[in-house]
């Protein structure tokens, strides 16, 4: 993906005391073939690179920061400016303000219109849905769930197929009844076409919305860069919404976006819930493409690492006190899966700069590793046989001392009994109370 692309191109630069233009063009041509990977149209990752050279070859490298480390942040910088800067709140003064939605079929309008309804509500406001999807009837049935959870009302004519007729109705209606911002869903195509295109200008016309609001998958990659464009040349829509970015969904399609059609992506789905919608911040979409500081995505890592069923089977293991050292070297091998530990670390805001001089590497558990594989099959389930000449042999076995072995158990030991006080409800209370 494209973070493991990014981090192979920094590689180059670590380690190298200055930006010179060669290590920089190096680097930034690897850049540019993940960014392309990654769905960002050519033009767009072309002056994006660019850019971050002149600003990487024109800057003063500190003797503290790494040449990689300022090109990341440069880097930060000019992703978050070429995806808006600032978020883009919703434009919602008028009364009643009202909301078209547009986009193709699949794309996430109907999910959309009640996230948004479901958003607008906790925010104070009094939002109307009106069903336009005219051509298929499940739409509007679809519509009416998704409203009743969340708890706002519907305007829908199953007798009429005249879109305009009912987005007019709608707006109608919710004057009547006082509803301060009306959002009108309305029919896709699975691809642009004329028809579609002249119905929803006509909608626009006759409604005249104050925000239009183009949804978009994010999975279509630049499928979705080639659709927002036809839209906005037809609707000069006021702001992106981009659709199913929860998953591993390639995040490219938000940097070419905004750079092609010039308008905000507003808010971003992640997910079929209600609640699954954020307001789009660029800076942390920036991070989270680097991965600097993000807590979230050092989150994700760890959990895709960390099988749900060992971990119930380990807690089984803890409680029964069967936790052994074949249960230790695994654990060793999960953290040491979820990658790089300084890299692990440095993705916790405020603790990268402190990591720069400390040495954490993946040798770390190097001999603890050794120690434990020189136990027999016997002694690593039955940790409590291990007595002083079983732990002089290991120590000879391992190429370590017999201080370090009988360091190893005691800590595990020790690790032993706090892990099974915290497996017993009653017991681990009575520990936090006992703690100063
Ligand atoms: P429409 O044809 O544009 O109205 O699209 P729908 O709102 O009916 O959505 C199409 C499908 O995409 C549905 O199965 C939704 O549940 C799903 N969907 C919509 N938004 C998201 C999202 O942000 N994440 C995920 N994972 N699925 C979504
Ligand atoms: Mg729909």
């Amino acid at each position: 993906n494209l973070q493991d692309k990014l981090d192979r191109a920094f590689k180059v630069l670590k380690g190298q005391g200055t930006i010179t233009e060669i290590n920089v063009a190096e680097t930034l041509k690897e850049i540019r073939k993940a960014l392309l990977d990654a769905d960002v149209n050519y033009k767009t990752a072309k002056t994006f690179t660019d850019e971050v050279k002149a600003k990487a070859l024109g800057s003063n490298v500190l003797t503290s920061v790494s040449p990689g480390q300022l090109l990341t942040k440069i880097m930060n910088d000019e992703l978050t400016a070429l995806m808006g800067g600032e978020a883009s709140e919703l434009d919602l003064k008028s009364n009643p303000t009202i909301i078209l939605i547009a986009g193709l079929n699949g794309a996430g309008k109907t999910t959309f219109t009640g996230k948004l309804a479901n958003y607008l509500k906790s925010k104070g406001k009094k939002p109307l849905l009106v069903a336009g999807d005219v051509y298929r009837p499940a739409a509007v049935e679809q519509l009416k769930v998704l409203a009743e959870q969340v708890g706002v009302p519907v305007y829908a004519n199953t007798e009429s197929k005249d879109p305009v007729g009912i987005a007019q109705e709608g707006i109608a209606e919710g004057k009547k009844n006082n509803n301060n911002v009306i959002i009108i869903d309305t029919a896709g195509r699975l691809s642009i076409d004329e028809s579609l295109m002249a119905e929803i200008s006509e909608v626009k016309a006759k409604t005249n919305p104050h925000e239009i609001l183009f949804v978009v998958d994010a999975m279509t990659g630049q499928d979705a860069v080639n659709t927002a464009k036809v839209f906005n040349d037809r609707l000069d829509f006021t702001g992106v919404v981009l659709t199913k970015l929860d998953g591993d969904t390639r995040g490219g399609a938000a940097l070419s976006i905004k750079s092609v059609v010039n308008k905000p992506i507003k808010f971003i789905g992640t997910g079929e819930k209600m609640d699954a919608l954020d307001v789009f911040y660029p800076d942390r979409m920036a991070s989270r493409i680097l991965g600097m500081g993000d807590v979230v995505s050092l989150v994700e890592r760890a959990q895709q690492q960390f099988d749900e069923k060992e971990a119930a089977e380990l807690q089984k293991k803890i409680r029964k006190n069967k936790f052994d050292f074949n249960d230790f070297y695994n654990q060793i091998q999960q953290i040491k899966k979820m990658g790089n530990m300084k890299d692990l670390m440095g993705m916790i805001p405020g603790v990268g700069k402190m990591m720069k001089n400390v040495d954490i590497d993946d040798d770390a558990f190097k001999n603890i590793e050794a120690i434990i594989n020189s136990m027999t099959p016997f002694e690593k389930a039955n940790p409590d046989s291990i007595q002083q000449s079983r732990r002089l042999r290991i120590a000879k076995g391992s190429g370590t001392k017999l201080e370090e072995v009988s360091k190893l158990i005691k800590q595990f030991e020790d690790m032993r009994k706090v892990m099974k006080q915290f497996s017993n409800p009653a017991a681990a209370a009575q520990l936090m109370k006992n703690m100063p």
